[in-house]
């Protein structure tokens, strides 16, 4: 803690709180925001850099990003606090928001304190008890980034036992009139265009790429570099690739650059993977949404308007729309509907622990390694990557799903828990029993064979599920299904996978190899069952 300085003489109205995935010049906070009574509080935090050990890269971006928008918010003439880390712990004044904002409530006479709705509902709850502690009215303010309220989610699920985002998607493109004609029906006749998009490259792959927009570091990042480079050495993640938007004007370059050259065949190719190439067609605009630098409705505007020029095909439309419009608010709508009861969440019972190689990348299994790469390099891999082969391998052993989520809030540079438990403890690990997905998404190799180009150069063989050169995929997903016979036997989207099941299961020299197998790949790989009662209070990473 600083030294004790006695309170300044400036009364503060209200006090602004600013997070780092709050970057918006359009929020709430700001509205009546008045220069003379008002001020802004920023703080980088050690707590937020090590309640999960996050990437060295998505440390930087975000106090990088965090930095440019405290620059601008001086040069409009914004009274702004500010605490930065410095390379040396020494000169923190706190280890959390709670500490650096009860340091400065100390020094300064404050009547409120104002908040946006945190992204994230352990940071509400800390803001919550850091302002009862210091006896200080927190005001919250409601997030208008999402098409959808939290009001607005609410009462969409009054009365729902069970969400489907296919209906909740429909109801979105109809009440914000998005891709639908002055009746209410959908462009093109259709509500998705799903059989004209997944498809795989074929055996000639991608071909010529769009190039990535350059996003030069400055002087502000390179500072930040240079600091996380020695303060968080021993974290994991390289801070070789800082090439993402920092700024808002950044944020709406790489929006044009995408609509321009990516969204052409963003739909056809959506789930496709190919070796060494991390951004295919995809936007990587999740990380400037989520920072708040960009909104939802611009992005949507802009691919609408491209197809309305004739530049995009519907397809690649209706699939970036059912993305933002559908995922991206549905996602929102289940975390906060179903917080705090849904990280402790784990439907299957899965206790193991997820193996090294999601932190190193060493592994001969080429898909792995190949999307470990694109994760220890660029904080990112995109859907399918995340979903079918990083997800799908963490599912398939058996790790914990709370486990699965906190590593993938430490990995990815775009991991804000509102879009990350649901998609990772939810979508990816059925760990809430289907509330975000109706069955669990694994497959064999054979899956990953017919999207990517992975199994030709891998030691394993995706058509085998026995022996020492069977696909770990492969192995791995039988032996999930016979592990979880009794809880997925009835789900009626798994009626073909657990017929073959059933027909394994009567071969008792086959499914026992399966077992077998499968547990001498968790023991050569180091995986353990966590301990017993292990709750999101564990510090796994
Ligand atoms: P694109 O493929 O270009 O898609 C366009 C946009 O659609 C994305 O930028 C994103 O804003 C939105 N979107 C697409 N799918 C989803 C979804 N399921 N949920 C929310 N938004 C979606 N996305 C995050 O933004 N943060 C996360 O922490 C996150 N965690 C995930 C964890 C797992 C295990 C899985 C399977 C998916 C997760 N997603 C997450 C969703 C999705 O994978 C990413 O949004 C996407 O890969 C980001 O890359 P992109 O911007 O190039 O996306
Ligand atoms: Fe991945 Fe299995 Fe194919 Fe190897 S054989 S690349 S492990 S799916």
């Amino acid at each position: 803690m600083a030294n004790k300085a006695p309170k300044s003489a400036r009364k503060i109205r209200n006090l602004v709180i600013i997070l780092g995935d709050q970057l918006d010049e359009q929020s709430a906070v700001f509205d009546d925001f008045d220069k003379q009574q008002d001020a802004v509080w920023m703080a980088e935090v050690e707590d937020e850099t090590t309640h999960v050990k996050c990437h060295q890269l998505r440390i930087a971006i975000f106090l990088s990003a965090m930095r440019h928008f405290r620059d601008l918010l001086i040069q409009q003439e914004f009274s702004v606090h500010y605490h930065e880390l410095k390379t040396d712990r020494r000169h923190d004044s706190g280890f959390s928001h709670a500490d650096v904002l009860g340091d400065f409530v100390e020094q300064h006479s404050i009547e409120r304190l104002v908040i946006v709705q945190p992204g994230d509902y352990r940071v509400l709850e800390n803001f919550r008890q850091a302002a009862a502690q210091l006896g200080i009215e927190l005001q919250i303010r409601p997030d208008r980034h999402f098409y959808a309220s939290l009001e607005d989610f609410q009462s969409y699920a009054d009365g729902k036992k069970s969400f489907l985002l296919e209906t909740f998607y429909r109801h979105m493109r109809k009440r914000h009139r998005i891709l639908v004609d002055e009746n209410g029906d959908p462009e093109g006749g259709q509500l998705n265009f799903d059989h004209d998009n997944r498809k795989p490259f074929g055996k000639y792959g991608p071909g010529k790429l769009p190039a990535r927009p350059d996003f030069a570091p400055d002087q502000i990042s390179r500072d930040v570099i240079a600091m996380v480079g020695k303060r968080f050495h021993d974290h994991p993640g390289s801070l070789e690739d800082f090439n993402h938007p920092v700024t808002r004007i950044q944020a709406q370059k790489l929006l044009h650059h995408f609509v321009k050259h990516g969204l052409e065949l963003f739909g056809p190719f959506e789930d496709a993977m190919w070796s060494g190439e991390p951004f295919l067609y995809h936007s990587l605009l999740s990380l400037p949404l989520n920072l708040k630098l960009i909104s939802p409705q611009e992005c949507l505007l802009a691919a609408i308007n491209a197809y309305q020029q004739g530049q995009a095909d519907l397809p690649s439309v209706e699939g970036f729309t059912r993305q933002i419009l559908g995922w991206r608010e549905f996602i929102r709508g289940i975390y906060w509907l179903k917080m705090p009861d849904y990280a402790t969440l784990n439907a299957l019972d899965q206790q193991y622990s997820l193996p090294d190689f999601y932190w190193t990348g060493k592994t001969s299994m080429a898909c792995v390694q190949d999307a470990m790469q694109n994760v220890i390099r660029h904080g990112y891999t995109h859907h399918i990557q995340r979903l079918m082969v990083l997800g799908n391998l963490a599912q398939t052993l058996g790790a914990h799903p709370l486990d699965f989520h906190q590593w993938h809030m430490a990995m990815y540079l775009d991991a804000i828990d509102w879009v990350s438990l649901p998609n990772a403890l939810g979508m990816s690990q059925y760990g809430d029993g289907g509330i975000v997905g109706t069955k669990p998404y694994c497959s064999t190799g054979n899956y990953i064979h017919k999207m990517s180009n992975y199994c030709k150069s891998c030691s394993y063989n995706y058509k085998e599920k026995t022996g020492e050169n069977a696909c770990p995929l492969s192995t791995f997903y039988w032996d999930f299904l016979d592990r979880n016979y009794e809880t997925l036997k009835d789900n009626p989207r798994m009626g073909f996978a657990i017929k073959n099941l059933e027909r394994l299961q009567k071969d008792d020299q086959a499914i026992t190899g399966i077992r077998e197998r499968a547990q001498e790949l968790r023991t050569q790989w180091g995986v353990t069952t966590l301990k017993s009662g292990w709750r999101d209070d564990s510090k796994p990473l």
